[in-house]
């Protein structure tokens, strides 16, 4: 298995599989992050992933996943800021159906 570090801001140092790294590009331009739930304090962690981390995922199999706002919102000037709940949700809605 291919295991990934990264760093928890609480926990330090921490060891990932790919499995658990969810990879989220802004529809909007603002750049790809990825994001994990550490498995030590199951706090949600997101970091800005740069373009080699990127590859090194795809070459992984993982296609990051793109968020676009709603149309309606975005015409509205509304757009609600991404929270660590909706990462959160989204993250364990995939691994629901995984
Ligand atoms: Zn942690």
């Amino acid at each position: 298995m291919v295991r990934v570090k990264s760093r928890c801001w609480k926990c330090g140092e921490v060891a990932l599989s790919l499995e658990d790294i969810l990879l989220v590009e802004h529809g909007d331009g603002e750049g790809t992050y990825y994001s994990f739930i550490c498995s030590t304090c199951d706090m949600a962690q997101a970091y800005p992933a740069d373009s080699r981390f990127i590859d090194f995922m795809r070459m992984n199999g993982c296609e990051p996943i793109i968020l676009v706002p709603p149309i309606d919102c975005k015409e509205a000037g509304e757009d609600p800021p991404l929270t660590w709940d909706d990462l959160l949700d989204l993250h364990l809605q995939l691994q629901e159906e995984a």
